[in-house]
């Protein structure tokens, strides 16, 4: 039994963490960061990561696709794609590069890292297998554990497949349940999207939510809502789910089915110290603190991100209060991407909640085949602006089309700044590029 002291200690090396961790080194803290699995977390481990490169991988093979049967003068014999090597490719190659060049990055800033759980004692001790470390201030920033139960797997194991499944049942038609249905439609899989609720996207506009929609239906994904999962029986190897949707139930047969609906905080971490919670998370106030006042929250555990930019962004936060400095989380603008094919994304308020805030509202809206760098990559979609008419701030951008997400850090820029729409289109854009469609949506509100 080993004891060692730290000026913080910093729990779990996912996006918020990492980040915390990266901080409070770089302002000259003895820092010790404890990850239980693998550096980069929920994020890079098991969900955007592997879930952004498999779908630049696919579309690049669906862009492939296009060029031969649209006669560019490009063409390639017969493409063919192996889920399982591809999975491996990404598991061990693109997932485990990063993951270390994370670690490294820290270790070379000086922030120690431990593989190992953390276990708080209590406000200033914490136990790792047979190590105790004391710390003058800690971080949780423990993430989330997706449930999973008999015959379903928590969404995060989605990369975890040896060989592509025929057919697929995702709980969930949120943005996560949704980039998985994508993904695995791409690959070849029958794919059915079941949720309780009667709304797909629901924080998303619902314009470019019916676009996606399409889109997916087209692929043959197939959504249901107001659904809910009874049971999971497996039977020989195949999983029958009984869905009960109003009067009707059925029964389909597939090979996996994945939760991307519940999901709990992951609070081994507490041990035996008395924090306070709000709706099961940790609770933490504008500066990240918890009810323990050396001990700050950051990233999913809070319940107040859902996204790793939310998470990176507290992990920043609580980083610079521990070491002596005063930032509030604030989070008016909070972009809602995914990685569907096609991507989609709202930044700002849509036009339903601009106008149920008393907002007088004009919107515009542009198809992306006029923008040279998606006709390039062969991509449709569309961009819609929502803007205040008394003094034209750009209230909301929401978009969908393969490569849109691209524009979401200048749709978010843009709103978060409060731009007019005179603002944005004065601004000299690099062309040709993607980013262009945000000034020329809102050119079209000058026509309104
Ligand atoms: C399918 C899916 C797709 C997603 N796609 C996107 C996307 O495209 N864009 C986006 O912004 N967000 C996306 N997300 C959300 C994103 O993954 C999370 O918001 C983000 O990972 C949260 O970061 P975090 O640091 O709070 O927690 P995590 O990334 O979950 O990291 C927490 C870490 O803490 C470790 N840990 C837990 N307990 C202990 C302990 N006691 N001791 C030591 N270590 C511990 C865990 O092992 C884990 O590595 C997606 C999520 C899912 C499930």
């Amino acid at each position: 039994m080993s004891s060692r002291e730290y000026d913080v200690l910093v729990v779990g090396g996912g996006p918020a963490g990492y980040y915390a961790g990266l901080i409070t080194a770089v302002k000259g803290l003895k820092t010790l960061l404890v990850e239980e699995e693998r550096i980069g977390g929920t994020c890079l481990n098991r969900s955007c990561v592997p879930l952004a490169t498999l779908l630049k991988y696919l579309s690049t093979t669906d862009l492939i696709d296009k060029l031969s049967r649209e006669g560019v003068g490009i063409s390639v014999g017969n493409l063919s794609i192996d889920a399982g090597k591809l999975f491996n490719y990404v598991r061990s190659n693109v997932v485990n590069t990063l993951s270390e060049s994370m670690r490294k990055t820290l270790e070379d800033l000086g922030v120690d890292v431990l593989n190992g759980k953390a276990v708080l004692v209590n406000d200033s001790t914490a136990k790792v297998g047979d190590s105790y470390i004391k710390f003058k201030k800690a971080i949780i920033a423990t993430g989330l554990k997706w449930g999973s139960g008999s015959g379903v797997r928590p969404c995060t194991e989605f990369i975890d497949l040896n060989e592509l499944p025929s057919k697929v049942l995702i709980i969930g038609c949120n943005p996560f349940g949704l980039s998985i249905a994508s993904i695995y439609s791409m690959l070849g899989s029958e794919v059915i999207v079941v949720d309780e609720g009667s709304e797909v996207l629901k924080d998303f506009d619902k314009e470019v939510v019916n676009y996606l929609m399409l889109a997916l239906a087209e692929r043959g994904v197939e959504v249901m809502t107001d659904t809910v999962v009874n049971s999971v029986v497996v039977k020989q190897g195949v999983k029958e789910v009984r869905l009960v949707r109003g009067n009707e139930v059925l029964t389909v047969g597939v090979d996996e089915v994945f939760n991307a609906s519940v999901c709990n905080p992951r609070l081994d971490v507490l041990g035996g110290l008395n924090i306070k919670l709000r709706d099961g998370y940790v609770w933490v106030d504008a500066s990240l603190r918890t009810s323990v006042g050396n001990i700050y929250a950051a990233g999913d555990v809070t319940g107040l991100s859902t996204y790793a930019h939310t998470a990176i962004v507290q992990g920043v936060v609580a980083g610079v209060n521990v070491s002596g400095g005063n930032m509030n989380f604030t989070y008016r603008v909070s972009p809602r991407y995914t990685f569907t094919y096609p991507e989609i994304f709202s930044v700002g308020l849509t036009e339903d909640e601009a106008k149920s805030l008393g907002y007088e509202v004009l919107t515009a809206r542009q198809s992306l085949t006029s923008n040279a760098l998606a006709r390039a990559s062969m991509s449709s979609g569309m961009v819609k602006v929502v803007v205040d008419s008394r003094y034209g701030g750009v209230l909301g951008v929401h978009a969908v089309g393969y490569g849109i997400s691209e524009v979401v850090n200048e749709a978010s820029i843009a709103v978060t700044l409060e731009s007019t729409s005179d603002t944005v289109i004065n601004t000299l854009l690099a062309h040709p590029t993607l980013g262009e469609v945000l000034r020329d949506a809102l050119l079209q509100v000058l026509k309104v």
